[in-house]
């Protein structure tokens, strides 16, 4: 088993086993994110932006390890993301230069039969920015522009350093 073996197509039992994970059904993330919202108001979409933000850095750290450039390790991620049915993360118009770029998501978890007004995948957005900034070393601004909650067809997100060095 070599060291990219959690980014292969593995079986569920596999990648549950070798990736120490386990199954949400949508409903159950549904019934956390209503109890979260219950518990804290407005602060919920915050409390699950922080939770996910240390889950993307240990993604970023892991992958940069395996991989000879930086491109690879998002090829690796979006390979991993859609073995876990997290949904398709396209990066697009990336400046390495500048650290700044355009990801969409293509059936993001968290919008799935959801209908809002505003965007609502704050959990991936925690996700991507810890990702982003492990990635990039240097902290980073993730903003979910539009959201397939909003009714279309996937989620769009920009990123940028939050501080122009
Ligand atoms: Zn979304």
């Amino acid at each position: 088993m070599n060291r990219h073996s959690c980014i292969v197509k593995l079986s569920i039992n596999e990648t549950l086993d070798k990736c120490h994970g386990f199954i949400f059904r949508f409903e159950t993330w549904a019934n956390v994110k209503d109890s979260l919202v219950e518990a804290y108001g407005a602060e919920a979409d915050s409390v699950l932006f922080k939770a996910a933000i240390n889950a993307g850095r240990r993604s970023a750290h892991r992958r940069l390890e395996v991989v000879r450039d930086k491109k690879e390790a998002l090829k690796l991620l979006t390979a991993f993301k859609v073995s876990q049915n997290w949904g398709k993360i396209v990066f697009s118009k990336i400046n390495f230069k500048t650290k700044k770029g355009t990801i969409n998501i293509i059936n993001s978890f968290e919008a799935n039969k959801i209908k809002s007004l505003k965007p609502v995948c704050h959990f991936f957005k925690g996700y991507l920015h810890g990702f982003l900034s492990e990635f990039f070393q240097q902290d980073m601004w993730v903003t979910e522009n539009i959201c397939k909650a909003q009714g279309v067809h996937q989620c769009e997100f920009t990123f940028y350093p939050k501080k122009n060095n």
